[in-house]
């Protein structure tokens, strides 16, 4: 089983996360992006030559906990994604990725978007 896989069966929702501590500043991160609404930071464990997360900076637990008036949020997250991707030269495409909870393989419960590009992605996922 992948190291991501097994970390996120035994991770539980609730409380305060590792992003929590980047967003507030806690944790010294060079940020891609920010603004009032999310961050971009590389991810620390790359699944790709470039591998970044966007994040709210409302705590939201993963997609299955967003409600209707997130939607607006929701949405600019992906324009953030796709921005920070042109900032990357990442011309020739890439994946945008949300990972949700246990059978989704999440390991960090605030909802994140994966950006990864590069190389050549493969499909269908693991
Ligand atoms: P997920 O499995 O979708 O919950 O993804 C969580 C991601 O967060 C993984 O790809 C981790 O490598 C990444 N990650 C965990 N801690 C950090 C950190 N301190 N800085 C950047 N990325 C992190």
């Amino acid at each position: 089983m992948a190291d991501e896989v097994a970390k996120a069966q035994q991770s539980q929702p609730g409380g305060d996360t590792i992003f929590g501590k980047i967003i507030r500043g806690e944790i010294p991160t060079d940020f891609l992006h920010q603004d009032e609404k999310c961050v971009a930071f590389k991810d620390i464990a790359p699944q790709a030559p470039v591998h970044f997360l966007v994040v709210p900076k409302k705590p939201i637990t993963s997609v299955m906990t967003a409600e209707d008036n997130d939607v607006e949020l929701l949405g600019h997250l992906l324009l953030v994604a796709k921005k920070v991707a042109a900032d990357q030269n990442l011309t020739n495409g890439y994946r945008v990725c949300i990972n949700n909870g246990q059978d989704g393989a999440q390991s960090v419960h605030h909802l994140h978007i994966h950006v990864l590009g590069g190389r050549q992605m493969q499909w269908p996922p693991g």
